[in-house]
């Protein structure tokens, strides 16, 4: 009887393993699971974190390319002196800056790396377009992010204000208080007959784009038009020259441009056209504009183009 009350104890205790077997197993392929998904979390949240401050850089990049414009602009009408190519040194100094901030990435374990390709004038003349290409990662990571991207920069923006050097680098003018004084070296500028018309005349230096963006609107009222010329508003011109020629100190360019009026001082029936790149153009191209008075204190030479173009 002992006997055969061994045997069946032996018998359950294999029962028994044979039952915890498949409970063994489906233990493992639990904890297996569970540290599969642990990683895949732990990749997720790394790479929603590589894709944040990769997005972050981007920013930073336009605030970069930003400052970058409004120191250059104000450089180069410190110093009067055009750029030879503005691209280039433009890209060259955002460059060294991208590379500087990208340090600050590194110190908090995401390696950035910024190339930029090319700065160019864009379909919006108050936009100027960067392109570059960023990969980024995180240290012992196997998540990498590579983008190829455009973006457009505001030159407008009044946090980084962008200078027009070309009434500086054209003739050399005065700027004081962020206003130009042409004193009388527009008029000396200006071959045409009553050039004096422009003696004395003053203008801005920041280029602000103008809010009314229907320019035949200009006419509609008096308000209009004076808040426009009071305030310097640039608008955009096929004629004009892009912030980047500017720079060069070029009188013609073929991309999307801008223009804004210069006030005359003196009255007279006609005389030179009261638009910057019509007075700042090359002696030879320089055109009349008839007299249009816009109240008693202020007057404007507008050829027929112009004065269509703004209603006037
Ligand atoms: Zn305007
Ligand atoms: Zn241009």
């Amino acid at each position: 009887m002992k006997i055969i009350k061994e045997e069946k104890g032996y018998i359950t205790s294999i029962i028994l393993l044979i039952l915890l077997i498949p409970v063994l197993l489906l233990m493992i392929i639990i904890i297996e699971e569970y540290s599969e998904d642990t990683n895949t979390t732990i990749q997720n949240i790394e790479s929603e974190k590589i894709k944040t401050k990769t997005e972050d850089f981007e920013n930073e990049i336009i605030t970069i390319s930003k400052e970058t414009l409004h120191n250059v602009t104000l450089d180069v009408i410190t110093r009067k002196k055009a750029l030879t190519n503005s691209r280039t040194y433009l890209k060259k100094i955002i460059q060294e800056k991208i590379n500087e901030k990208q340090k600050k990435y590194g110190a908090e374990n995401i390696i950035i790396n910024t190339e930029v390709k090319q700065i160019e004038s864009s379909n919006d003349p108050f936009k100027i377009e960067i392109n570059y290409i960023i990969t980024s990662t995180a240290n012992n990571s196997n998540i990498k992010i590579r983008k190829e991207n455009k973006k457009l920069i505001d030159i407008t923006d009044t946090k980084y204000p962008v200078y027009d050097p070309l009434p500086t680098l054209k003739i050399g003018a005065t700027i004081k208080n962020n206003q130009i004084n042409f004193q009388d070296k527009l008029a000396e500028y200006i071959e045409s007959e009553n050039n004096t018309a422009y003696t004395n005349a003053k203008t801005s230096i920041i280029i602000k784009k103008c809010p009314y963006s229907d320019y035949i609107q200009h006419g509609n009222n008096n308000q209009t038009i004076t808040n426009c010329l009071h305030n310097h508003y640039y608008h955009n011109s096929h004629d004009g020259l892009c912030l980047l020629c500017r720079l060069e100190n070029k009188t013609s360019c073929n991309h999307y441009g801008i223009e804004t009026f210069i006030l005359p001082t003196l009255e007279y029936d006609k005389a030179p056209a009261s638009i910057d790149h019509v007075l700042l153009n090359d002696k030879n191209n320089q055109y009349d504009g008839n007299k249009i008075k816009i109240n008693n204190k202020t007057i404007l030479y507008l050829d027929n183009g112009h004065k269509t173009k703004y209603g006037l």
